[in-house]
C-alpha cells in the first residue's frame, strides 16, 4: 500500500469521487470517503437521530459522528484520499489533531457545471462507481440498467446542498490555501484531463 496522505477537496459535484477512485487504484490508497460511510450507515440511531434526516435535507450530518468515523478509518490506513471531509472549520481543527496531509487538491468547478453534474449523476448500487447520463455512462448494459439517482440529487436538494458548501466549506478551502501541499486543478476539464493534472501534482509533491 502506498503511503501519500491526500485530501482532496471541492463543491458537490466537482468531481472528488471520480477522481479519488483512480487514486486509490494508482497508488494504492484507502479511500476515505464520509459521504459513502454515511449511507452505508444511514439508518443508524444516534443521539441526535439518523444520518438520513440530514442527508436527505442536503444539511451536514453532526460533527461528532463524522468525525468518529474518519478518525476510525483514518487509523487503519496507512496511505488515503481523504474525500467529503473535512465540510466545516470545526472539523478542519478535528482533521489537524489526528494526521499530517502531503497533498491538498482543490477541484475548481463554476456553479453552472455542478448543477449539471449533479442532475446527470447516475451510481451504480453495486460498486458505488458515479457515472453520467451526458459524459459518462459504462459501456456493460447490464451496469447501465441497474444504475439509480440518488435522492439528494433532486434539484431542490442540490440547491441546499450548494448553499451549505458555500456557507460551510468554502471557508475550509480558504484555509487549506496556505498549506504547503495545497494545489488547484481546474476541474473544468474532461475526467482524463483532470487526472493527468492530478496525477502531476502528487508525483511532484511526494516522490
Ligand atoms: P457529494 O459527493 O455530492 O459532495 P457526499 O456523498 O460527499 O456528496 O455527501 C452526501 C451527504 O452526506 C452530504 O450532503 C451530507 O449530508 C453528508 N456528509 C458527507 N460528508 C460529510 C461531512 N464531512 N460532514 C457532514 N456531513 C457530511
Ligand atoms: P463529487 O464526488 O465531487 O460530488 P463526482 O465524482 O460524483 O463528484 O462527479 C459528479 C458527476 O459528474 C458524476 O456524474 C460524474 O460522472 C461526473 N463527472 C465527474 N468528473 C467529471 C468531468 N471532469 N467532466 C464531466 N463530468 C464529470
Amino acid at each position: 500500500m502506498g503511503d501519500q496522505q491526500i485530501l482532496i477537496l471541492g463543491a458537490p459535484g466537482a468531481g472528488k469521487g471520480t477522481q479519488s477512485k483512480r487514486l486509490a487504484e494508482e497508488y494504492d490508497l484507502e479511500h476515505v470517503t464520509t459521504g459513502d460511510a454515511l449511507r452505508e450507515n444511514r439508518d443508524m440511531e444516534t443521539e441526535h437521530g439518523t444520518p438520513r434526516e440530514y442527508m436527505e435535507a442536503g444539511e451536514l450530518v453532526p460533527d461528532e459522528l463524522v468525525n468518529e468515523i474518519v478518525e476510525e478509518a483514518l487509523s487503519s490506513a496507512d496511505g488515503y484520499v481523504l474525500d467529503g471531509y473535512p465540510r466545516n472549520e470545526s472539523q478542519v481543527e478535528y482533521l489537524q489533531r489526528i494526521t499530517d496531509l502531503d497533498v491538498v487538491l482543490h477541484l475548481e468547478v463554476s456553479e453552472e457545471t455542478l448543477v449539471d453534474r449533479l442532475a446527470g449523476r447516475r451510481v451504480d448500487p453495486e460498486t458505488g462507481d458515479n457515472y453520467h447520463v451526458e459524459f459518462d455512462m459504462p459501456d456493460d448494459e447490464e451496469v447501465r440498467e441497474r444504475l439509480i439517482q440518488r435522492e439528494d440529487d433532486q434539484e431542490e436538494t442540490v440547491r441546499e446542498r450548494l448553499r451549505v458548501f458555500e456557507e460551510n466549506t468554502e471557508p475550509v478551502i480558504d484555509h487549506y490555501e496556505d498549506h504547503e501541499g495545497y494545489v488547484r486543478i481546474d476541474g473544468e476539464q474532461s475526467p482524463d484531463e483532470v487526472w493527468e493534472e492530478i496525477k502531476e501534482a502528487v508525483d511532484e509533491r511526494t516522490a
